[in-house]
Parts: C-alpha cells; structure tokens; sequence
C-alpha cells in the first residue's frame, strides 16, 4: 500500500502543520487529511508548497478549533466551506468536503458532506483527488495512485462534463502538465479540451490570467504551450497563436543559466507584436497596471536599433538603457537573442548586468546657466537645453559644463 513516511516529508511534521492538524483533531479525531497539490508533489517527489486541508468538520466547527487552539482563522470563502488557518506565518487552506449539487459553467453550488469519495468526485484531476491522513496513510477514492508513476492528469469522472461544470479546468490540465507531465497527456482529456476549446469565452479574465501565468511559470512549459497551440486553445484565448519559437529560445535561456522563470518575459515572448498588441492584451486578460507597463516596456520600439546594436556598442547600449530603464533594456536584449536563428545568440547577460549598474551621468547643465548666458525661461531655452543633452549623450556623456556652454556661444 502507498503510504507518505512522515519521517521523510518535513510538511507533514513540522511544528506549524502539527499544530493546525492538533487544533483540528481536537475538535473532531480523524476527521480532516491532506489533500490536493502537498499530497500529489510529496508522492511525484517535487517541492511542496502551500498545504491544502479537508475536513469532515463544518467551517464554522474549523473557525471554533482555530480559535480554541489560539490560531488566527479567515473566513477566506466560508460559504463554500473554506477557511484558512494561520500557523507561524505560514497559511493552511482548511476546506469542508463537499458534494456539487449544480453548475452552471462557472461557480458551483455546493452542499456540506461527510463523505470523502463525495469530495473526491468534485475534483479535477484524480492525482489532485489524493487524501494522507498524518500516519501518512493515502485515501484514494478514485484511483489517482495509477496515474503518479505515468505522471498523467486524468479526469475524475468524464472529462467532457467535468468541463463544462468548469472551463478553467481546460488550462489548469495544461498547467498541471507543464509542470508535472510527462510522456503523452491522457488522449481523452486531451480531446475535449480541444472540443470545448471555445468555453473557455465565458471565463473571467482575472482567472484565465491567473492561470496563463502559473502556466507560463512551469520550468518548461513548450510541450504544453505547444499542444495549446496546436489544438488552437491559445488563439482562443489570445486571439493570436503566438511565437512558440521566440518562447522556447527564452526557455532555452532560463535553462541555460538557471534563472527563475519569468512569466511575464515568456507572455511578451509568446505573444510578439508591438506595443498595440500588448494595449489589447491588458485589457482582454484585464493586467495589473505593474505587469501592462513592464510590457509595453519589453515592446516599446523607441529604442529598436539601439538594443540590436547594443551587443557591439556602448555607446548604443546606453542610449537604449536611458531611453528603456534597465528593466526593459534587459528584456529587450533577452526578446532581441531568442529572436535571433543563427548565428547563435549573443550573450545578452552581460548587457543585462551592465544596464543594471550603468548610471547615467547628471547633465551637468541647467536652465540657470542659459539665463545667465542671457537666454529668456521659455521655449528657447528649453530647445537649446534639449539639443544640448542630445549632443552630450551622443558624445557619451563626456563634454564637460564649459565645453556645452561654448558650444551655445558659437
Ligand atoms: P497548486 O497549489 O500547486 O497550484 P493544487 O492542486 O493544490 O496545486 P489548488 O488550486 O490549490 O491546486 O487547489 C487545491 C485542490 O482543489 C486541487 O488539488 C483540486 O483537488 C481542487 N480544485 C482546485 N480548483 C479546482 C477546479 N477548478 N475544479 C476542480 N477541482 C479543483
Ligand atoms: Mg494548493
């Protein structure tokens, strides 16, 4: 029998774990296990991170034991029976079982249960319907134990209608399976989610957002992008089907140096096109204004030939810096060597290190020297403020205050 040694997996035992579980146990033995991702990483052997708990007690009996034990409880969705208990910093989802009893697409009405097989039903994917109990004992009401050494997500129940209770479930598959899959992805979960590819319209842009950016977060997500692509789901969802090869050289980056993945840069990868492109994509997915502006930025054409040029010439790496900001130059020249087919791409970490410690000089001229050369404040002034700042970058910042000013005069 497949058992969790809770000697060898650390979140099962430590001290904030065990206190949740003991104020939990005390309010009803046995009655609240392990559930979810914690429960499917520790049996693929990946990193576990958040713990999700379920639990025959009702929240307002997990709200009680939470505050007899002395931890702080949230209401964080009580009306469909969670909770979330805090234990040294650290948040523990506490969800009562539940059964669907309708759907319409989008949020389900659920029903309190005592049944654990009943929970299970409701769940996505059987490797994400697994239950330990602290001996690490595995409850598996619909055989998802078959699918970890596969490492294949498969449906509880028919994946058809399961789907249609929830269109989010298309992508959560391809998220699982970007992170966690490999060999071939269950066939028949795979076609529905081809066929009802056109469902996932009537999702909330906050939650496909959400999604796309754990999606694209995953070490290597191109077989998944790629079956996306392939099915058509992305240009359902985007409108566009993207550059999977500008994607797959960004990833081939990451994997390279080891550098963490960068959602964001990956998007921008994806989705190519110019700053217009990006204005319609905020506000299709409905982007925080921190994620449109970093973008825009990764697009923003106002320094296109200076970023080419950059990997030859300071002078150009500069511009472009000062025109970018060190964020967007870097994405740039990153976008700029995945962009490239041959020769091989150019090291753009160098450029990167210098953008994030190059500081531009101060102009070491102000509107107060022109007034005292006798210019008037007004537009004048600013034109030969401007053209002097131009003349002194392009000289690389190396004219000094006397040497502009003469430059006036003349
Ligand atoms: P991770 O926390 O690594 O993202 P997870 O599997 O724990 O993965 P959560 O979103 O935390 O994912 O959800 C916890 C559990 O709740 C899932 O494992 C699954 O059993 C269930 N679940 C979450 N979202 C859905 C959904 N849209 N449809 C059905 N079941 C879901
Ligand atoms: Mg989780």
């Amino acid at each position: 029998m497949t058992h969790l040694d809770p000697a060898k997996h650390a979140w099962m035992t430590r001290s904030s774990t065990r206190r949740v579980m003991d104020a939990l146990d005390n309010a009803m033995p046995s009655a609240s296990r392990f559930v979810g991702g914690c429960v499917r990483n520790a049996l693929l052997n990946e990193p576990v991170g958040d713990i999700d708990i379920a639990t025959q007690l009702l929240p307002d009996a997990v709200m009680a034991a939470a505050a007899k034990a002395g931890l702080k409880a949230i209401p964080t969705g009580i009306e469909h029976g969670t909770v979330t208990i805090v234990c040294e910093g650290e948040p523990f989802e506490v969800t009562t079982l539940r059964k669907d009893v309708a759907t319409d697409g989008r949020r389900a009405v659920v029903a309190f249960s005592e049944d654990w097989s009943e929970d299970a039903q409701r769940r996505d994917f059987r490797l994400n319907a697994l239950y330990a109990d602290r001996t690490g004992i595995i409850h598996d009401p619909t055989g998802g134990l078959a699918d970890v050494s596969a490492r294949r997500f498969v449906f509880v129940g028919e994946p058809e209608e399961r789907i249609r209770e929830d269109y989010l479930r298309v992508l959560r598959l391809y998220r699982f399976e970007a992170w966690y899959g490999s060999g071939a992805p269950d066939s028949k979960g795979l076609e529905a989610s081809a066929r009802l590819k056109d469902g996932l319209s009537t999702l909330s842009a906050e939650r496909v957002w959400a999604e796309l950016k754990k999606l694209l977060s995953a070490p290597n997500p191109s077989k998944a992008m790629e079956m996306m692509a392939m099915q058509g789901v992305l240009q359902q969802l985007l409108g566009v089907n993207g550059s999977l090869r500008v994607l797959r050289a960004i990833i081939a980056q990451d994997v390279e140096y080891a550098l963490a993945p960068d959602s964001l840069l990956r998007f921008a990868a994806l989705v190519g096109g110019g700053p217009e492109r990006i204005k319609t994509m905020a506000a299709k997915l409905k982007m925080s204004n921190a994620e449109a502006q970093r973008l825009n930025g990764a697009v923003d054409p106002a320094a296109r030939e200076d970023v080419h040029k950059a990997f030859g010439d300071l002078a150009a790496a500069e511009r472009a810096i000062m025109a970018l900001g060190a964020q967007a130059f870097e994405d740039q020249a990153r976008l700029a060597a995945a962009g490239e087919t041959a020769p091989p791409p150019r090291d753009w970490r160098l450029l990167a290190k210098y953008a994030a410690e190059w500081k531009q000089p101060d102009f070491p001229v102000s509107g107060g020297d022109l007034i005292l050369l006798g210019y008037e404040p007004g537009p004048m002034l600013g034109d030969a403020l401007d053209e002097l700042k131009a003349h002194w970058v392009a000289e690389r910042f190396e004219p000094s205050k006397d040497a502009l000013l003469a430059r006036l005069k003349q």
